[in-house]
């Protein structure tokens, strides 16, 4: 076996994580034999788990229910668990990246074990395990080294290996995805089989006019052009080549599109299209290494040829003798270079993309002269949790024609429009908080409570989403002045009738809200998606400050500037990513 060919995510904790230096002492102390079901709270809600003792000792432990990220946060369960049956210890170290799934479990059978009758004196006698790390080499020669394990880099991996090079992927959190992981991972193509079937008229004018026009023009045209020419293959590409399994009967109308044209993974998350893409790799030989993050870019006789990357405090250089791939991602997470480079989004917004959006591609590619397009354009997404900043699937009822209002119980905006209109508008309202509102109809046509269950119950128990049975009980339930609220509805739905929103030409599906029960759910913009980034030109080389290219340097995803203008549109990213994923894999193998 290859040491760190761990393209499958369910290998990639065993593989720079093996070894324990030492061992518990066993100890029977106060446990009784039986099995104990435990819960403990995780990133997503409850995490559940049965604990058998035999012997006085922890013989088995099972994960009974929880809602976890798949690919990330279930994996570092996994671990944990086989590391605590292992030693017969809860002390453990958390897996990192993934610290409140590891907490969460530990605290589930920390608590089964509490009614085995363990006592803090017992917890105390338990020896700390401690994971030992498997040493990487000093030195490692590829052709492709590619930065960061989303999907723009895994794209590229792929796509470069194809063509026969030897390819490396290198990402710092310990599983793949970044962002394309905990997107809906719905990706816009016009023409698509799909559309096709539902009898939906598209073309790739149409898709590049939306697109150009959705970030108000500032966008480079012959970047979007390639964009849209390349969206249809790129859709192709995932679902014949890569198997992705796109839902056959339903594509999805974002805002600022001007027909529905995203195809939407199978469990509405894209944590399918990152499991495809990392089976593919590993059936390529791609080599994935994680917890590796890139810290410098290396140039001889004037072409980028090494990363240099740090794996658990060692440096690690990854030499490449065709060149770089960086893909990792853009700085939505990272306040103080947002606030560098614009000031409007500083610590009041919380983010919607992981911890691992900081820029780092960018910052590195500078110090080589790379320029950057369009940093200070920031994207808010409207409908995300007031308390964590998480994105909120179940509001993606407003697709399918749930309605904004505000405290007093108005309509304040076009609820179909850009998301930076309807992000400014919420924050222009009372306590920057906005309601969405929709009823049973809406529900069930649009069907995300059912698709995104255990999002739905988590917002419940936190009181964000209010289930009512009359729209005055809904009103009531978030202070919202009730005559206001209901006058405004009954104004809504004689739009319906009318066919046009006078108040605020609302687009896309207009129903009406007549039928309980009736859903609520508040709702608040955070820092989403950073459409500036490193310049590229059509065959994604990044471009320096004086318009030359950088030799061996490629860049993809978001990254990348240029392609989204001052907005990018829902369903963008995705196809953005695999279009210039694939164009830099490509053109990096020659
Ligand atoms: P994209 O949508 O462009 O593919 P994502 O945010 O989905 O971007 O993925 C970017 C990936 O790059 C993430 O998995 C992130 O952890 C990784 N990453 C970010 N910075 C570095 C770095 N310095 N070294 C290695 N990986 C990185």
């Amino acid at each position: 076996m290859k040491h760190f060919n761990k393209t499958l995510m369910a290998l990639s904790f065993s593989a720079l994580l093996v070894g324990c230096s030492a061992t518990s002492k066993s100890t029977t102390a106060g446990l009784k034999d039986g099995s104990y079901t435990g819960s403990g709270k995780g990133n997503n809600g409850p995490i559940s788990v049965e604990v058998t003792v035999q012997d006085g000792k922890i013989a088995d432990v099972t994960l009974k229910e929880h809602a976890e990220t798949k690919g990330l946060g279930d994996l570092a369960m996994d671990k944990i668990i086989n590391q605590v049956k292992e030693h017969n210890s809860i002390q453990v170290d958390t897996v990192s990246g993934a610290t409140n799934s590891s907490n969460g479990v530990l605290a589930a059978i920390k608590d089964a074990l509490v009614q085995a009758g363990a006592t803090q004196a017992y917890f105390d006698t338990l020896e700390k395990v401690a994971t030992t790390q498997e040493s990487l080499k000093d030195e490692y020669t590829y052709d492709v080294v590619v930065v960061g394990a989303g999907g723009a880099g895994l794209s590229a991996a792929i796509e470069a290996s194809k063509l026969g090079a030897s390819v490396v992927v290198i990402e710092k959190t310990p599983a793949a995805g970044g962002n394309t992981l905990v997107s809906g991972g719905g990706i816009n193509a016009p023409g698509t089989r799909q559309q096709k079937a539902l009898n939906i008229q598209d073309d790739v004018e149409t898709f590049y006019n939306d697109t150009l026009k959705g970030g108000d023009n500032k966008a480079n045209p012959k970047l979007v052009r390639i964009m849209a020419e390349n969206a249809l293959s790129a859709a192709d590409w995932l679902m014949d080549d890569i198997h992705v399994d796109f839902l056959s009967d339903r594509v999805q109308q974002f805002g600022g599109h001007s027909v529905a044209r995203a195809l939407i993974p199978v469990g509405n998350k894209g944590v399918e299209l990152i499991n495809k893409m990392l089976k593919v790799c590993d059936e390529q030989g791609v080599d994935v290494f994680y917890n590796t993050k890139a810290t410098m870019l290396n140039q001889q006789d004037g072409k980028v040829s090494q990363v240099i990357a740090e794996n658990n405090g060692k440096k690690v250089t990854f030499n490449a003798t065709k060149g770089v791939v960086l893909a990792s991602g853009g700085f939505a997470s990272n306040v103080e270079m947002r606030k560098q480079y614009n000031a409007n989004y500083d610590e009041r917004f919380k983010s919607t993309a992981t911890d691992a959006s900081t820029g780092d591609g960018i910052v590195m590619a500078q110090a080589l002269g790379a320029n950057t397009v369009g940093m200070e354009y920031i994207q808010v997404y409207p409908t995300c949790n007031p308390n964590t900043g998480i994105i909120s699937y179940v509001a993606n009822s407003r697709f399918n024609g749930a309605i904004l209002v505000n405290q007093e119980g108005k309509r304040f905006v076009n609820e179909m429009g850009r998301r930076d209109d309807i992000s400014n508008a919420i924050l222009d309202q009372t306590g920057a908080i906005s309601y969405l509102v929709w009823d049973d109809t809406i529900e069930k046509v649009a069907d995300m409570i059912n698709v995104h269950k255990v999002e739905y119950e988590q917002w419940t128990k936190d009181d964000l989403i209010y289930k009512a049975n009359s729209l005055e009980d809904a009103a009531k339930h978030y202070n919202v002045d009730v005559d206001t609220f209901k006058q405004t509805i009954a104004q809504f739905n004689q739009f319906v009738d009318a066919g046009k929103d006078t108040d605020f030409n609302k687009t896309g599906a207009m129903r009406k809200i007549e039928t309980g029960p009736f859903y609520i759910q508040k709702v608040t913009p955070s820092t989403h998606h950073t459409m500036g980034g490193l310049e590229i030109n059509e065959l994604a080389q990044v471009i320096d400050t004086n318009g030359n290219v950088i030799q061996g340097l490629y860049a993809a995803g978001e990254v990348t500037g240029g392609i989204h203008g001052t907005n990018r549109l829902g369903g963008n990213a995705i196809t953005d990513i695999v279009v210039f994923g694939r164009i830099a894999g490509q053109n990096v193998a020659k």
